[in-house]
C-alpha cells in the first residue's frame, strides 16, 4: 500500500547535449545531437514517488502556455501523478540547460521561467495537509518552499531536498523532518563549521569529511541525508550512529537525475512508515538504476525494479 506524497517544486525542460567535456569559462564545446526532455527536480521527484516508489503522489507546480508544457505535462500523467493542482502561468515554462560528460557527470544552468510563480493557496495547501510526506527542493521561490512546509499536517513529515544550494530564511529549518543534500550542497550549508578543507587549487580539489557535516547539518534539523554519488549516502538521525549505505556498482551513463530519482523513492518509501534506513536502502537501489539510462523522468526505475535490485 503506497502512503501519500505531495511535491511543492520545479517542473523544466531539459535540454542536453553529450559533450566531450564540460565547457571552461570563455569555451566553447562541439557536442552530439540535443535532446528535450523532461526533467525539473520537483517534477522528477514526483515522478520518482509514483513510478519509483508507488505513493498516490501530487505534483503542486506551474509551467507555461509552449509546447514545453505539453511535454512535461504528459510526463506527468504518464507516470500516474496527480496534476490538477499544476498551475499554466503566462510566462515561458522552466528550461534547464545541461552538458553531459563522457563519465555521465553533468552541468547545469536553469532559466526558472513559470517555476517563479509557483504558489501555495488554500486548495494546495489542503492537498499538503493530506499528505504523510511533503517533498520539498529549492527551485522555486523560498517563500513558497516555506508556506508548503507550513501547511503540512501535525503528523505528517517534510523531506526538504537543499538544492539547488541558496540560503534559506530563519524558520524554514524548524519546519524541516529530513533533510537531503549532496556533499556539495551539505558543505554550502554547513559552510564556516568544521568539515570542508581544501588545497587551494580550486573546487575540484575540495575534499569533505561527510560525518563531520552531517554532525554539522543535525544542529539544524532532527534527520539528514547526505548523497555521495558513486560512494552511495550517509543516514543520521539525532540521537543515533549514522548509518553509512553503499552505492549499488552499476555502470552510469548519466547520472542527471539520480538525486531526484532518490528523494521521490525515499519521501513515498517513509509516507507508507518505512524507517529512514530502509527508505534509504531503497532510495540507494533507485538512485543506481537511474544513472544507467539517459534522461532524467526517462530514466527512473519502476518500484518493482526497484524493490527486486534492493532485496
Ligand atoms: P545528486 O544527483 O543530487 O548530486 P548523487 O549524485 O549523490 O545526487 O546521487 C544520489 C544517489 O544515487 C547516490 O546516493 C547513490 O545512491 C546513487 N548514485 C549516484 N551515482 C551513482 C553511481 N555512479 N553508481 C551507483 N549509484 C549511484
Amino acid at each position: 500500500m503506497g502512503g501519500r506524497v505531495v511535491v511543492v517544486g520545479s517542473a523544466n525542460v531539459d535540454v542536453v547535449v553529450e559533450v566531450p567535456h564540460h565547457p571552461r569559462d570563455g569555451e566553447t564545446v562541439l557536442g552530439g545531437d540535443v535532446r528535450r526532455t523532461p526533467g525539473g527536480k520537483g517534477a522528477n521527484q514526483a515522478v520518482a514517488a509514483t513510478r519509483g516508489g508507488g505513493a498516490e503522489t501530487t505534483f503542486v507546480g506551474a509551467v507555461g502556455r509552449d509546447e514545453s508544457a505539453e511535454l512535461l505535462l504528459s510526463s506527468l500523467e504518464r507516470a500516474a501523478v496527480r496534476t490538477d493542482l499544476v498551475d499554466r502561468v503566462d510566462a515561458a515554462t522552466g528550461t534547464a540547460l545541461i552538458t553531459v560528460a563522457p563519465d555521465g557527470g553533468n552541468a547545469i544552468a536553469v532559466a526558472p521561467g513559470a517555476n517563479s510563480h509557483v504558489r501555495v493557496d488554500a486548495a494546495r495547501s489542503a492537498r499538503i495537509a493530506e499528505a504523510d510526506v511533503v517533498l520539498l527542493q529549492l527551485e522555486i521561490p523560498v517563500d513558497v518552499v516555506r508556506s508548503a512546509a507550513a501547511a503540512k499536517r501535525p503528523d505528517g513529515r517534510v523531506v526538504l531536498n537543499a538544492a539547488p544550494s541558496r540560503r534559506l530564511p530563519a524558520g524554514v529549518w524548524s519546519l524541516v523532518d529530513i533533510l537531503v543534500v549532496n556533499e556539495t550542497e551539505a558543505a554550502d550549508l554547513a559552510g564556516g563549521l568544521p568539515g570542508p578543507t581544501t588545497t587551494g587549487t580550486g573546487l575540484d580539489d575540495t575534499t569533505v569529511d561527510p560525518a563531520a557535516l552531517v554532525e554539522a547539518l543535525l544542529d539544524r534539523v532532527p534527520a539528514v541525508v547526505v548523497t555521495l554519488g558513486a560512494e552511495g549516502s550517509l543516514v543520521a538521525e539525532r540521537g543515533k550512529r549514522p548509518l553509512a549505505i553503499p552505492a549499488l556498482p552499476v555502470r552510469a551513463v548519466d547520472t542527471t537525475g539520480a538525486g531526484d530519482t532518490y528523494c521521490g523513492v525515499l519521501a513515498a518509501a517513509l509516507s507508507r512508515g518505512a524507517s529512514l534506513d530502509d527508505a534509504a536502502r531503497l532510495a540507494t537501489a533507485a538512485g543506481a538504476l537511474a544513472v544507467t539510462c539517459p534522461g532524467a523522468q526517462d530514466a527512473i526505475p519502476t518500484a518493482a525494479d526497484v524493490a527486486a535490485l534492493a532485496a
